[in-house]
């Protein structure tokens, strides 16, 4: 191995440019070269390819998104558009590929090695969490600061005003910032797409929470939760049934994607990084990188993306027992 391309692909999160500032001085230190891929599996097709040396990464530590630019490509799902990469890469000399992205990104990449036998190596980088094999993503620890932040604020104006707050969060399918956060920020109840918890039972707990002289509450809700209302209708849903409560909803959105990343995702992504690279030069392909107990594990890319993340039961009980 001489030379090895890297790439950030779907949805970008805080912590993906630690983690190329991570590969690209990691192949420095071990003397091989390293392409920078812009735009993700697209720009693999394009040949949109800048080599990086070490100090190409400087001051990017700190700072959330990506340099190297990320999207989505409809031409890589194509054996056509895939074939195409792979002329691209074999005609610079890069000889392996570091993906840093969700599932969608590690199938990509996963497709791609079956296919051409091209070693292949992922890091993950969504704020969601949910990927198997890791405890934590790139990305998941800073959103969740994010959201707790926003949640300490909202609260001010809750409490102010003695009102119950709904507060959507990302996560698609999965309720690992909801649940977190919800903990982290004192959280009323928390809805989790991993536990439906039926409509009624929120009800009686905001009915008991009222009824024990608590004047202001918190309900965080996850994106993807299977309640069967949108937090709207949830909304509409609780003011018919506990009429004496005044309710506001604030839907987060993309801030949670943004911002610098924390000491832990900037910690994360160094280590995953360094590892990604040397599991490649002692000959490894097709593996996630990830973090287990502290310790960087290697899960092959299939159980990466066909397991599935699951929810910490002790912080459903945690969760459940904050809110008496
Ligand atoms: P996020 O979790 O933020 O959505 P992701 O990595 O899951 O990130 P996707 O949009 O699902 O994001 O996937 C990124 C890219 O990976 C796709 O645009 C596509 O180019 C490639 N990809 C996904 N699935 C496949 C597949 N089955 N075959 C080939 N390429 C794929």
């Amino acid at each position: 191995i001489k030379k090895i391309g890297v790439l950030t692909s779907g949805g970008d999160s805080p912590g993906m440019n630690a983690a190329i500032r991570s590969v690209v001085r990691t192949c420095a230190y071990h003397d091989i070269e390293c392409i920078g891929i812009y735009r993700g599996y697209q720009g693999m097709i394009e040949g949109d390819f800048k080599e990086m040396g070490p100090r190409s990464v400087n001051n990017i530590v700190n700072k959330g998104g990506t340099i190297l630019k990320s999207a989505r490509s409809k031409d890589f799902m194509t054996v056509e558009g895939r074939k195409k990469a792979h002329e691209n890469l074999v005609a610079a000399g890069v000889d392996a590929l570091v993906v840093i992205g969700g599932d969608g990104s590690f199938t990509g990449a996963e497709v791609f090695n079956n296919e051409f036998g091209y070693p292949v190596m992922g890091i993950p980088g969504t704020i969601d969490n949910d990927i198997f094999g890791t405890s934590h993503t790139l990305g998941f620890d800073t959103a969740l600061n994010t959201v707790v932040d926003c949640i300490d604020k909202i609260r001010d104006t809750a409490s102010s005003h003695n009102r119950l707050f709904l507060v959507e969060v990302m996560g698609r399918d999965a309720g690992h910032i909801a649940l977190n956060a919800g903990i982290g920020a004192g959280a009323e109840e928390i809805l989790i797409p991993e536990e439906d918890l039926g409509l009624d039972r929120l009800l009686e707990s905001l009915r008991r929470s009222k009824a024990s002289g608590k004047s202001s509450s918190i309900v965080v809700i996850a994106e993807g939760d299977k309640i069967g209302k949108n937090v709207f209708e949830l909304k509409d849903y609780i003011e018919e049934n506990l009429p004496e409560y005044d309710i506001r909803v604030s839907v987060l959105g993309h801030m949670q994607r943004g911002g610098s990343p924390s000491c832990f995702d900037r910690v994360l992504a160094s280590r995953l990084g360094v590892k990604a690279v040397e599991s490649i030069l002692e000959g490894k392909s097709n593996f996630m990188v990830g973090i287990l107990n502290d310790k960087i594990a290697l899960t092959p890319l299939e159980q990466a993306i066909k397991g599935h993340s699951e929810i910490d039961r002790e912080l459903l009980r945690v969760s459940d027992i904050m809110t008496i």
